[in-house]
């Protein structure tokens, strides 16, 4: 944990390595607590770039200890499984001292990503605005505002940080547990934006942020899942726009050469915000996660 402290002003809590093989973020996060000064700052940065620090080391999604997946795990336990007591203690020692935390995620060694910030939707309308705002300075080609659905629900690092009142702010900056050189790029300035919004930082240098495309995930027809165990042939690409009823991917079986592979197509149109990267598959896989564009500031109702 690198704390860097300078006079007065607000705290943000900068978090990576929740998920040990997602990188962008553990990177972008040393590069900042190298690089930037104290007499740059104006309150306080606590950074943590290896938050499961076990995770990290063994380069997996999980703790060796336990099989703790952090983010599954909040609000944690003081006296439970080492991933939990982690858990416990950014809820009850970091979120409360945070103004702003940012938690960066990528899709690990199953999913690839678009490039993507996302948010929960605000617990009522001002608390909404303020976090559609955050992704605005964040500058991500394409937000998403997700509750949690299909991922981790109220379990989650950002459900937790939001059940305390703080402003959260998540990212999916690419995946397969390699490292995209654009999501490093997007977190190294959208970082630095939202430290400059927040004025915790004046005297940085950064580029405006790009226009951002407000997008939901929505309902089980978001997704596409295996309904076999087999070989994945995708037939999308993460990005690109698809259409209800498209062929998504098929499943084949090399160990019964004559049998037919699975078909399986999109349920809804949308956006393909990421795509698994093993091409081995198992039943119950997530293949496919599509996003669509916001047409209304959505309420917490439309989530439920
Ligand atoms: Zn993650």
């Amino acid at each position: 944990m690198v704390c860097i402290k300078n006079g007065p002003g607000p705290t943000a809590l900068l978090i990576a390595g929740n998920h040990g093989d997602e990188y962008e973020g553990q990177i972008a996060l040393s590069n900042l607590a190298r690089e930037i000064r104290a007499d740059q700052i104006s309150g306080r940065l606590i950074i943590l770039p290896a938050l499961n620090y076990p995770a990290v080391q063994a380069g997996q999604r999980v703790s060796p200890l336990d099989d703790g997946n952090l983010n599954r795990m909040f609000p944690g336990d003081p006296l439970g499984s080492p991933t939990e007591m982690i858990a416990d203690y950014v809820c009850q020692e970091l979120i409360p001292m945070a103004d702003l935390v940012v938690d960066l995620h990528s899709g690990g060694r199953s999913l690839d990503y678009v490039a993507s910030a996302l948010v929960r939707p605000g617990r009522d309308a001002e608390e909404h605005e303020k976090l559609v705002r955050l992704l605005r300075v964040f500058g991500a080609p394409i937000s998403f505002i997700s509750d949690g659905t299909g991922g981790g629900g109220i379990t989650t690092l950002a459900a937790a940080a939001e059940a305390k009142g703080a402003l959260v702010l998540t990212t999916e900056l690419g995946g397969g547990a390699t490292l995209s050189l654009s999501g490093l790029s997007l977190a190294a300035s959208g970082l630095r934006r939202l430290l400059m919004d927040l004025r915790i930082v004046s005297d940085i240098d950064v580029e405006a942020a790009s226009p951002t495309r407000l997008m939901t995930v929505s309902g089980h027809d978001a997704f596409v899942y295996a309904h076999e165990r087999g070989v994945f042939e995708p037939a999308a690409e993460v990005g690109e726009e698809v259409a209800k009823g498209q062929i998504a991917g098929r499943i084949h079986f090399p160990d019964l050469p004559t049998r037919e592979p699975e078909t399986l197509l999109f349920g809804s149109s949308g956006l393909v915000a990421c795509r698994r990267v093993p091409s081995f598959t198992r039943r119950g896989d997530c293949l496919f996660k599509l996003m669509r564009d916001l047409d209304l500031a959505p309420s917490r109702a439309g989530h439920a």
